[in-house]
């Protein structure tokens, strides 16, 4: 009996916190078992194999067939005695899903009877029947053909007795069809620029490594509501619902104790993510009701982004056995905070060096200088570049309000670092340095050595406002939306800084020839650097109005909206930068450029034809029946108090007028916003498409919404179908 919503009620109170994947094991006993991890590797492989995929992470050798022959074997051998049946080439087309086509290790043997089967040419490369994935115009049917290869820098890993290995996805031209080639070619460009100017400090630093830590924020709401609410079955997020008298204004969920169903479902997921090798370090609850966070320990930077799409299906799986469900959505819920992905960005050298970190010595300090001020300049010359990765349907719903970072790129690094600039920036010519070593330690002491230890006891002082922080010994880019893959940003960001690297080394060289010393050579380029990116600092509230205008002052452009913002990707200036550093040819940009666009198209229509289905299918019809409810009320006072029910019945004729007034406006703002979608499908170019989506569709997804939440307020609550945000937002 009952509407959806009263059932699901039902339902969530039947639901105990219960543990699934429990292990009675310590974690460093199970630690890593479904991974086939380098441990693994010398155990299951010939020490030629071994080798070889060893040379293979870490200087990007390639592997010959016949190695690889014998990886595929070893491979098998270990994934069939942890009971995969069978394998997949695991892979990230551009839809911020991750993609896997199955196929059993079973071959058939002559005579009868099957055998497993896993050759070197199979581990390598497959050619997937994908077609239908988007690509921006790279493949067209005729040449559809599209190709994954291994990756061997990210370990294969096993889900659901199915081996998985990482994989690049490319089309039959070689032009990438992925996140993950882009995000390899910027890590190896940044590890190469990065290496020339460590190596002018260290001749032993052969290696940069690109370290990510990501912190994941997501919502959690119990399958039942889930259900019961087509905008969140269907586009991840509610499009109405009127936000509860009390939500996150009490502060009282921040890190406030888990509840019991969410704790159970966290260990469990946790035991999965440990058994792939996932260090989980951190759970707590976050800002807005039923909002969460993980962050595992940070780690090389591909490595982390496939952990990261990996933890996302482990955790939808766990939450399944829980009745609960995942929401990575950006702004699933209007009114509270937003969900984003954190990601904390540094560079450490094989020698052991964090680029990033302050050193001790006057010469450890211009390292660290010289990166420090290479980050800014990189920063500034592309802020737009750098916030446009980060704009998509989704996040634009969550930038700029509540806690969310604004839409336009500043860079906070915190009182002391400022003074340090500042005084970088002040500094004479004469005073840069000098040729003599024992000057140059007292110059250097001044300025920088002295003022270093405070800059750890700076790092507390974290501005949450800022989209891009450096927090001691890293930077954290804070804008990334919670449901994409964090390769969409960080290759750009290793990109941008890979590209001024070289311009660095080359400005260095410069200097020298014209016979200056190594110091003074890079403390005039940082100089100079630091003072060129001097429009980006900002230290104050990154939330306030003032800033907005400030910002707008120095330059710094905001993202107005997301086809305005995925223009960025095919100026000149970007694919320049993009042909320079060699991470992605102008077609390459053009198709990720189109796809952007096509997605954006989607989802709105989606989400367009969700909301006008919920209004016509469950506001209205729930409007007519308390306005009934109402009549028939109004009808039976008639009847009894014939001269009085005018006076008597003030309230509900009020009613019964404003709910035929929103109703109208609801069915007309409905049928408007289908015409609106009609004209725009009707245009053929994508981006042209996209932006009359932004402009002339997506208005009426706040109008329509606004009306259908005053009705959420009017109608008795007993009648109303959809699952209310006080009972999807609170676990009792
Ligand atoms: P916050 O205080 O920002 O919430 P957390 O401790 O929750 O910080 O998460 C910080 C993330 O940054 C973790 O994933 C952590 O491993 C990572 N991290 C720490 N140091 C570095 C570093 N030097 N480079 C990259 N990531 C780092
Ligand atoms: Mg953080």
């Amino acid at each position: 009996m009952g509407n959806i919503r009263t059932r699901a009620l039902e339902e969530f109170t039947t639901h105990k916190a219960q543990r699934f994947y429990e292990e009675d094991r310590p974690v460093s006993e199970y630690f890593g078992t479904n991974v086939f991890d380098l441990p693994k590797m010398q155990r299951y492989l010939s020490a030629e194999a071994y080798n070889a995929v060893v040379n293979a992470i870490n200087d990007g050798i390639k592997i010959e067939r016949g190695i690889a022959d014998q990886i595929a074997q070893g491979m098998k051998n270990w994934a069939v005695k942890m009971g995969a049946t069978h394998y997949t080439h695991w892979f990230h087309p551009l839809t911020d899903a991750t993609a896997e086509k199955h196929e059993s290790f079973a071959d058939p043997m002559v005579g009868g009877g099957v055998f497993e089967n896993f050759k070197g040419s199979t581990l390598i490369q497959q050619e997937p029947d994908a077609s239908s994935f988007p690509n921006g115009g790279l493949r067209n049917t005729f040449e559809a053909r599209g190709y994954t290869a291994w990756d061997p820098s990210s370990p294969a890993f096993i889900i659901d007795q199915t081996l998985c290995i990482p994989t690049v996805f490319v089309a039959y031209t070689g032009e990438s069809l992925d996140l993950k080639t882009p995000h390899l070619k910027s890590i190896a460009a940044l590890d190469k620029a990065a290496q020339s100017i460590c190596r002018m400090f260290d001749k032993n630093v052969t290696k940069v490594n690109i370290m990510l830590g990501i912190e994941q924020e997501y919502f959690i709401v119990d399958e039942a509501f889930y259900r019961a609410r087509p905008d969140l079955m269907i586009c991840n997020r509610t499009l109405i619902g009127h936000t509860a008298a009390k939500d996150q204004q009490l502060e009282d969920h921040y890190f406030g104790a888990i509840p019991s169903r969410v704790m159970a479902f966290m260990k469990d997921f946790e035991t999965e993510a440990y058994k792939l090798g996932v260090t989980l370090k951190t759970r707590h609850n976050e800002v807005a009701p039923n909002q969460f966070e993980f962050a595992p320990v940070y780690g090389e930077a591909n490595i982390s982004s496939d952990q990261n799409l990996m933890m996302m299906i482990i955790m939808k799986k766990v939450a399944k056995k829980h009745k609960l469900k995942v929401l990575f959505h950006e702004k699933p819920f209007d009114g509270v905070n937003g969900s984003g992905k954190h990601c904390n960005w540094s560079m450490v050298t094989n020698t052991g060096v964090n680029l990033l970190s302050p050193g001790k010595t006057p010469r450890t300090n211009l390292q660290f200088l010289s990166f420090f001020s290479v980050v800014m300049k990189a920063v500034y010359e592309h802020n737009y570049l750098l916030m446009s990765s980060v704009a998509s349907l989704n996040n634009m719903y969550r930038l700029g309000g509540h806690e969310a970072p604004p839409a336009v790129m500043s860079i906070f690094i915190g009182e002391t670092l400022t003074k340090l600039v500042e005084s970088i920036e002040s500094l004479t010519d004469r005073n840069l340095t000098s040729s003599s070593e024992k000057e140059v330690k007292v110059r250097s002491k001044m300025h920088i050595v002295n003022q270093i230890p405070e800059i750890f006891a700076d790092n507390t002082d974290r501005n949450r406002t800022s989209p891009f922080a450096f927090t001691g010994n890293r930077f954290e880019f804070r804008a990334v939306g919670s449901s994409c893959n964090v390769a969409s940003s960080m290759f750009l960001l290793n990109t941008i800084v890979a590209q001024q690297l070289v311009k660095f080394k080359e400005e260095v060289d410069t200097n020298m020839q014209k016979g200056m010393a190594q110091d003074k050579a890079m403390m005039k380029i940082i100089r100079q650097y630091l003072s060129d990116s001097r429009a980006i600092r900002f230290e104050g509230n990154g939330y306030s109005e003032e800033w907005h205008q400030e910002a707008e002052r120095r330059g710094l452009k905001g993202i107005k909206n997301a086809p305005d913002a995925f223009k960025e990707y095919i100026t000149p200036k970007t694919l320049q930068l993009f042909e320079a550093v060699g991470v992605m040819t102008a077609r390459e940009a053009q198709a990720r450029y189109e796809v952007l666009n096509e997605t954006f198209v989607k989802k709105l229509q989606i989400e367009a034809r969700v909301l006008g289905d919920m209004i016509t299918n469950h506001v209205i019809p729930t409007a007519f029946s308390f306005q009934n409810t109402l009549i028939t009320n109004v009808k039976g006072i008639k009847e009894l108090f014939p001269d009085e029910y005018r006076t008597m019945c003030s309230t509900q004729l009020h009613l019964i007028h404003k709910i035929s007034g929103y109703v109208n406006k609801l069915h007309t703002l409905v049928g408007e916003m289908v015409d609106a979608r009609k004209v725009a499908n009707k245009i053929e170019d994508i981006p042209a498409k996209a932006e009359a989506y932004n402009s002339t569709v997506l208005p009426y997804m706040g109008k329509i919404r606004e009306i259908a939440d005053k009705l959420e307020m009017y109608i008795d609550d007993e009648l109303w179908p959809l699952p209310k945000y006080r009972e999807l937002m609170f676990f009792r």
